[in-house]
């Protein structure tokens, strides 16, 4: 997450097909060849005619849009965005997957949300009520507390100063294909490859 301008679209630490049969290959292929590479040439070609800002991070372009000259600020946001909750989304899928949080994070979901049925609840209910397009997040807010939120678009937890723990992409490309318009399908099937070492690395950053 410390790239700058040139940014680049790295390979999955995984297959396409590795999410089978709960994420289809040809969605996950479709999601990470097309959708993120498309957020990630249309970020590079807005930064090659802006070269102070090709030092800067993606963190660094999603928390300073506002000093951004007025013209990019919008497509930074998305384009950026697009690209910081995709790299989230795919690092944060494993099969096969533990069949629950582990660490500190399963503490702590397990202190704010009951047990992780509890967890599940509440997170389906968030990713099923995002209206459109956007994200489901776990977050850790200010206060050192676990929030579940939603984002519209390609907006991220960033300027909200909310640290991202996990999050879910429930764009319908996510999983049309597969699911079709049964967004309800696909989080019951997104509950299956959910990374939780990964969730809990995340977690245990959101402190330092
Ligand atoms: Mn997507």
């Amino acid at each position: 997450m410390n790239e700058h301008y040139k940014f680049f679209n790295h390979p999955l630490p995984y297959a396409y097909n590795a999410m089978e049969p709960f994420i289809d290959e040809k969605t996950m292929w479709l999601h990470h060849n097309r959708h993120l590479q498309t957020y990630i040439d249309n970020l590079n070609n807005i930064l090659s005619k802006y070269p102070q800002f090709q030092n800067w991070t993606l963190e660094t372009l999603l928390l300073n849009v506002p000093s951004l000259p007025e013209v990019i600020q919008i497509p930074v946001k998305n384009n950026g965005g697009g690209i910081f909750n995709h790299q989230f989304y795919f690092s944060n899928l494993l099969n096969p997957a533990p069949t629950q949080p582990i660490g500190m994070l399963k503490d702590a979901i397990f202190l704010q949300y009951g047990n992780y049925q509890g967890f599940k609840d509440q997170f389906k209910k968030a990713a099923l009520a995002v209206f459109g397009s956007g994200y489901a997040w776990l977050v850790v807010d200010a206060a050192g507390q676990l929030k579940i939120i939603i984002t519209a678009n390609q907006d991220t937890p960033l300027p909200l100063g909310l640290c991202p723990v996990l999050n879910i992409d429930v764009w319908e490309h996510a999983y049309y294909l597969k699911h079709y318009n049964l967004r309800t399908d696909y989080i019951n099937d997104w509950f299956h490859v959910i990374n939780w070492d990964n969730a809990n690395n995340n977690y245990i950053k959101c402190f330092y």
